[in-house]
């Protein structure tokens, strides 16, 4: 196996262990003693919170736990996040609740509304090189990735902008009734308090994704991230502050999925519950949801498929397949993991796919032409490592990377991963893997391409690639997937519904979809005659 700079040049993270390189807290510039966990380095200042964001303030956690924030680049600890629990959730939800029983946020006008969005968007993106290395430093995706996340959780603020400024100007709609006595009209409302609940992937922006729709409907909201990347997360509260977004409208609890996530699904107070995460969670979510019948909406994993026709370029197909699978290392719920190719053009596809995943500049997310970076944790490094030795066990053969790379260790590294003959029934097949293992296997005809691409429990995403523009299309009304890529696969935009089929989800984020997550839907009927109406008092 080539690879190219696979070797980490040992200075790249001297800067970690950096003196002359001080880390400023809270924009409060307090500079950490040698004894800390040291953030950042090498180096524009970093911003990072050690407390949590509750009612507008930055709020000591009640039992002051903390827990640890990992690089997953070195293996080193670089900081020490704010566990939050139950009695910081009950704070929060509070918080969010008087702010929107009683306060300002779901009274403003769309308009008004639509100006903090847009000044939070414009805080990212003038944060955006700061936030992004920090991004790297808590997830380990190299820093373009990072920059392009930024760029599109600022799009995303600017986008909900533009839909609260259409809500605010949008009469309710008057329905046409079969009786005329009878006047109706529809108003939509923000439907109140809101847990978000996200994943690791995609740090900030899967916050950006729940909590700009949120806002622009009127809704306040509760922001639990991942307990492995917590730090961008958190940032949001300083950007808040910033823009001065009224106390309580944004609340973010930083800690575990059981210490600070369960309580915030099983309060009372929340009117909803917008996950996104992995199927096990994902049932545990629906089943607190279920017991004070919460909304919901859940954002889940997938086996998604690539249908490859041998009228294809290779080159082309080649391309996005590796970006369907390597871009975030894999760690990615619309991942295209599940490559079928037609017979014909088989042999010369896996040959070249093989050659470029080799070529693949390995290293940490902060070097320069990095194009795969770290897994985002231990946990996930054993996880993708074991997936693929069951793999071995069931039958599969590692065409190329099935290995963690020696030569960065102690840092979450695995090379890119090429499975062919792969059982239809093995778990390589048919669950996530979450890692850059890519799954590549033959069809003879547009028919079982369908079958084989149809025969899952998720429906996420899938994508087909063909020159025939009328085969293209009906493979892709063919396709049970919430999302269908024709001759690319991933680009995602902020306009167009996210979500998926089965088991991949309930509802739809982004575009307009995603404000309807966080409206109610009212009918306002008016009685207008001046006849009685003449049922019991005649
Ligand atoms: P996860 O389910 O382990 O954790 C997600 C979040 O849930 C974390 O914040 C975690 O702390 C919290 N959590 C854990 N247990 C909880 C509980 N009992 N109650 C409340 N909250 C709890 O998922 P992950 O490993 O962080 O993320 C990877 C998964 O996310 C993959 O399956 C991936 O496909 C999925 N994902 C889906 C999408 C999508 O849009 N469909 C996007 C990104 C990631």
């Amino acid at each position: 196996m080539r690879r190219n700079g696979a070797v980490r040049e040992a200075a790249t993270h001297a800067f970690l262990q950096s003196s002359d390189c001080p880390l400023y807290i809270i924009g409060r510039s307090v500079r950490i003693d040698g004894e800390r966990p040291v953030l950042s380095a090498g180096c524009p200042r970093e911003h990072v919170q050690d407390s949590l964001f509750i009612n507008g303030r930055w709020t000591a956690p009640a039992i002051g736990g903390t827990f640890p924030v990992f690089d997953p680049a070195t293996a080193q600890v670089i900081h020490r996040a704010p566990a939050g629990t139950a009695l910081d959730v009950d704070a929060a939800v509070q918080a969010a609740r008087v702010a929107f029983d009683r306060g300002p946020w779901p009274r403003l006008d769309g308009k008004e509304r639509g100006r903090y969005l847009r000044a939070i968007g414009a805080a990212i993106l003038a944060r955006q090189e700061e936030l992004a290395r920090l991004e790297v430093l808590d997830n380990g995706k190299p820093l373009p990735e990072a920059e392009w996340d930024l760029a599109d959780a600022a799009g995303c603020f600017d986008f909900y902008a533009g839909l609260a400024e259409e809500l605010g100007a949008k009469p309710p709609e008057s329905i046409a009734l079969p009786d005329d006595r009878f006047t109706c009209r529809v108003a939509r409302e923000p439907l109140g308090v809101v847990a978000a609940i996200i994943p690791w992937n995609y740090p900030l922006l899967m916050a950006a994704w729940k909590v700009a729709p949120a806002l622009a409907a009127g809704c306040t909201i509760i922001l639990k991230p991942s307990e492995l990347t917590p730090l961008t997360a958190l940032e949001l509260g300083a950007i808040a502050q910033e823009v001065e977004l009224p106390a309580g409208v944004l609340n973010i609890i930083t800690g575990s999925g059981s210490e600070a996530g369960q309580p915030l699904c099983e309060h009372v107070d929340v009117d909803k519950l917008a996950f996104t995460g992995s199927v096990p969670t994902g049932t545990k979510i629906m089943a607190a949801a279920a017991r004070d019948i919460k909304k919901i909406s859940l954002e889940l994993g997938g086996k998604s498929p690539f249908l490859v026709f041998d009228d294809s370029d290779v080159e082309k197909a080649v391309e996005w397949i590796m970006f369907g699978i390597f871009w975030n290392q894999g760690q990615v719920c619309s991942a295209t993991s599940r490559v079928l190719v037609q017979d014909r053009l088989y042999e010369p596809l896996l040959q070249r796919l093989i050659f470029e995943a080799n070529r693949i500049k390995i290293g940490p997310g902060l070097d320069r032409g990095t194009l795969l970076g770290p897994l985002v944790s231990k946990g996930q490094l054993d996880k993708v490592l074991a997936a693929i030795e069951a793999a071995r066990s069931e039958g599969s053969l590692v065409a190329t990377g099935g290995v963690a790379v020696a030569e960065l260790a102690p840092g979450y590294f695995v090379a890119p991963t090429i499975l062919t003959d792969v059982p239809l029934r093995s778990e390589a097949w048919r669950d996530e893997i979450f890692g850059p293992v890519v799954c590549v296997r033959s069809f003879q005809d547009e028919g079982e391409a369908v079958r084989l691409a149809n025969d899952s429990r998720f429906g996420l995403a899938a994508a087909v690639m063909s020159t025939d523009y009328d085969r293209a299309e009906r493979v892709a009304a063919m396709l049970r997937a919430g999302i269908v890529w024709i001759n690319c696969s991933q680009p995602t935009f902020v306009q167009a519904p996210w979500g998926g089929y089965r088991q991949s989800g309930i509802g739809r984020e982004l575009g307009r979809w995603g404000l309807d997550n966080y409206l109610e839907t009212k009918q306002i009927t008016r009685f207008s005659s001046q006849e009685p109406w003449r049922w019991y008092l005649k």
